[in-house]
């Protein structure tokens, strides 16, 4: 897939643009790009596309802070769904002047494209799949791609789909004659009303099956397990959800497939805590190698590193190790860095001959407590104890 244009690129508009200029921003384009202006031109089409994915995303507060945050990853499969045609343009814009977009577009629950004649062609979206993964810090650092096993409904093989063992069981429904809807003439003393609902024969299909499949009885869907491969990018977070359009339910009469929405875990690491993209590690060193200095391993997300104990280090000192943190997503936000805390060991018991050694450690003068002359940055160095 080519790589995508940026949202703000798409409609003009700069970062902080408002939800008003965004607005404007895009019905200018749709009234140049729209289908009913351009018929048969692909490339305004496309444009028309793009620009009306960019606004989907932009005008939805929710989904333009996961844009900004996280780029095109943080909303795929976000556009308005075509399927069932572009719609009217007149409608389009009485909606943006309206402020009610959204409503013709979300393509859920389906119903759209008019069969050419006055009845309505009824196109079924399936229902989408959720899927929870859970991922370990490592994953998370490197992107992984992960199989998922799924049991979905798919259009049966027997049948095609279509629910009948042959197409000439499929016939048209003799209650409402294939129009879906039956009327009803009620007479009362006001005079005639007639009212339409919906034909119980065939559920507003206006055909019905006799000789049912006998594999999927009749619904053209059967049940399959699937194992799906999703990629899923460095830096993500719990709780984001990808969506894999199409990978859902299958519908019936072949109509839409709903989508497969991954939703992030993060299964808890050992040693290392997340924040945000930075990582938090606590190191335990002896006395000895705080007051001498040493050099210790520290183990990050990618391997270990080695870092230098100053002689004289107090317990709480924070060291950054800057870019060991996690990347984000699209790498929109750079690399988060490793903060290591040192823990200074203080034994509880001690052997004889410790303890005597430590005795005389007490009455020395370099050992009795003088913080603010000896380094003016003590306090700085551990303030984060008490943060
Ligand atoms: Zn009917
Ligand atoms: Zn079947």
């Amino acid at each position: 897939m080519a790589a995508k244009r940026d949202y703000y690129e798409v409609l003009g508009v700069s970062k902080g643009a408002s939800a008003e200029e965004i607005k404007k921003a895009y019905r200018k384009l749709a009234v140049k790009y729209h289908p009913d202006k351009n018929p048969g031109d692909k490339e305004a089409e496309e444009k028309f596309k793009e620009a009306a994915e960019a606004y989907s995303v932009l005008s939805d507060p929710d989904k333009k802070t996961r844009y900004d945050q996280f780029g095109h990853a943080g909303v795929e499969g976000a556009g308005p769904d075509f399927s069932g045609g572009f719609g009217n343009l007149d409608d389009l814009l009485k909606d943006l002047f309206g402020g009610a977009f959204g409503g013709g577009f979300g393509g859920f629950g389906g119903f759209g494209g008019f069969g050419g004649g006055q009845r309505q062609q009824r196109v079924y979206r399936g229902r989408d799949i959720r899927v929870r993964v859970k991922l370990t810090l490592e994953e998370i650092a490197k992107g992984v791609e992960k199989e998922i096993s799924i049991e979905k409904s798919v259009p049966c093989h027997d049948c095609g789909g279509r629910g009948a063992r042959n197409s000439s069981d499929v016939k048209t429904c003799p209650a409402c004659n294939g129009t879906g809807q039956v009327q009803r003439v009620v007479n009362s003393f006001l005079g005639q009303t007639v009212t339409y609902s919906t034909c119980q024969q065939c559920g507003g299909e206006g055909k019905i099956i006799t000789n049912p499949c006998r594999t999927c009885g009749g619904t053209g869907l059967v049940r399959k397990r699937e194992t799906i491969k999703v990629k899923i990018p460095a830096g993500v977070e719990a709780g984001m959800q990808l969506t894999l359009q199409g990978e859902g339910h299958a519908a019936k009469n072949n109509g839409i497939n709903g989508d497969l929405l991954v939703v992030i875990e993060e299964q808890d690491h050992p040693n290392l805590r997340r924040e945000g993209n930075n990582l938090f590690y606590t190191k335990v060193i002896s006395i000895p190698d705080a007051i001498l200095g040493a050099d210790v391993e520290i183990p990050g997300i990618d391997g270990t590193y080695k870092i230098k104990i100053e002689p004289g280090t107090q317990s709480g000192t924070v060291v950054k190790l800057k870019g060991r943190g996690l990347p984000t997503v699209n790498g929109y936000g750079g690399t988060g860095d490793l903060y290591v805390k040192i823990a200074v060991w203080i034994p509880k018991k001690l052997e004889k001959d410790d303890k005597a050694a430590v005795e005389a450690l007490r009455e020395k003068a370099s050992f009795t407590p003088n913080p603010s002359k000896e380094d003016k940055s003590f306090f700085d160095k551990i303030k984060g104890l008490f943060d």
